[in-house]
């Protein structure tokens, strides 16, 4: 059975993005949040994102209101009931994931995959929560969504190639060109990573340098398109630490173990982008 129904869980920086460009690629898509104050954060989120587009001639009027005709907010999960293809992008926290497919695989018909956007989490101990670890798969996208060309695919040893072949085939309809990963922590991209955003932590905390020509150096010497120091920000500097406490978690090796520096900022609530303050100050 082909995937025309899209779900999403969480309207957050990923999930909308994963919603917008899900309804851009043609898609029926419904997305669900906590409540409706987050909901319609998300919703906006995505209208005024393809209203730059608009602005920039990247974009007409009518496309972008077909667009958003094309997505549907809710906050009841079971909305869900008639999905092909849901999509989880809701904090990095194992228990919730747990939680939200354990009631996916309630409510979703039979034939639904089931796939989590999770950064490093272990996929097999999400699809084992659900009667259709054979459908369960990671489907790893990056930040901003509609701008980054990767889908990182993560197969369990539980996931079929069926799975497999339809979210490659639904990745490969977004426009999006995909790799393929097992399932172990950080998967490829995050793995090489979280490292190197905690190295940019230490050594801002060690007084090595500015946070500015920690970045610069980067931009620069390395022909990046963004410092770590930016990116953490960018990224959300509490999903950071979540990855890392994740990854440490599980190869407890100290390259992983976040610094007290980026607890701190989270404690603070210096998330980055998503809350205007992180290492850096943003216009919100
Ligand atoms: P975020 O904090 O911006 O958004 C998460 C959203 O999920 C929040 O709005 C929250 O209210 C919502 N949520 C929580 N529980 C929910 C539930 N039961 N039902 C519906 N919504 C729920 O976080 P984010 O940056 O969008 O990250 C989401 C996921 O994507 C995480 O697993 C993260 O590791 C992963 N991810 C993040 C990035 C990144 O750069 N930020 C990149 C790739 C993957």
């Amino acid at each position: 059975m082909g995937i025309k129904k899209i779900g999403v869980v969480g309207c957050g920086q990923m999930g909308a993005g994963v919603t917008q460009v899900c309804a851009q690629a043609g898609y029926q898509v419904i997305v669900s949040e906590i409540n409706s104050e987050l909901l319609n954060k998300g919703l906006k989120f995505i209208d005024s994102r393809l209203g730059r587009d608009v602005e920039k001639g990247r974009l007409s009027s009518q496309d972008k209101d077909d667009i958003l005709n094309r997505i549907k907010g809710t906050t009841d999960t079971k909305d869900f009931a008639d999905r092909d293809l849901v999509i989880e992008a809701a904090i990095e926290n194992m228990d919730l994931k747990k939680k939200i497919f354990a009631e996916l695989d309630k409510i979703c018909p039979k034939h639904a995959i089931l796939a989590t956007n999770t950064s490093c989490l272990s996929i097999i101990d999400v699809a084992m929560v659900t009667s259709r670890p054979d459908k369960v798969l990671g489907m790893h996208f990056f930040n901003p969504v509609p701008v980054m060309k990767l889908l990182e695919i993560v197969k369990t040893i539980a996931t079929s190639d069926e799975t497999l072949e339809a979210g490659q085939a639904f990745g490969n309809s977004l426009g999006k060109v995909i790799v393929i990963a097992k399932d172990t922590p950080g998967f490829i991209v995050n793995c090489l990573l979280i490292p190197y955003l905690l190295n940019a932590v230490r050594m801002l905390a060690a007084g090595v340098a500015t946070k500015e020509d920690i970045d610069t150096g980067i931009t620069l010497g390395l022909n990046h398109p963004i410092g770590p120091l930016a990116l953490s920000d960018l990224i959300g500097n509490d999903t950071v630490l979540f990855i890392a406490n994740g990854l440490y978690d599980e190869f407890k090796e100290p390259q992983y173990a976040p610094p007290s520096l980026l607890r701190k900022m989270v404690t603070a609530g210096r998330l980055g982008r998503k809350t205007g303050k992180g290492f850096y100050e943003y216009n919100k």
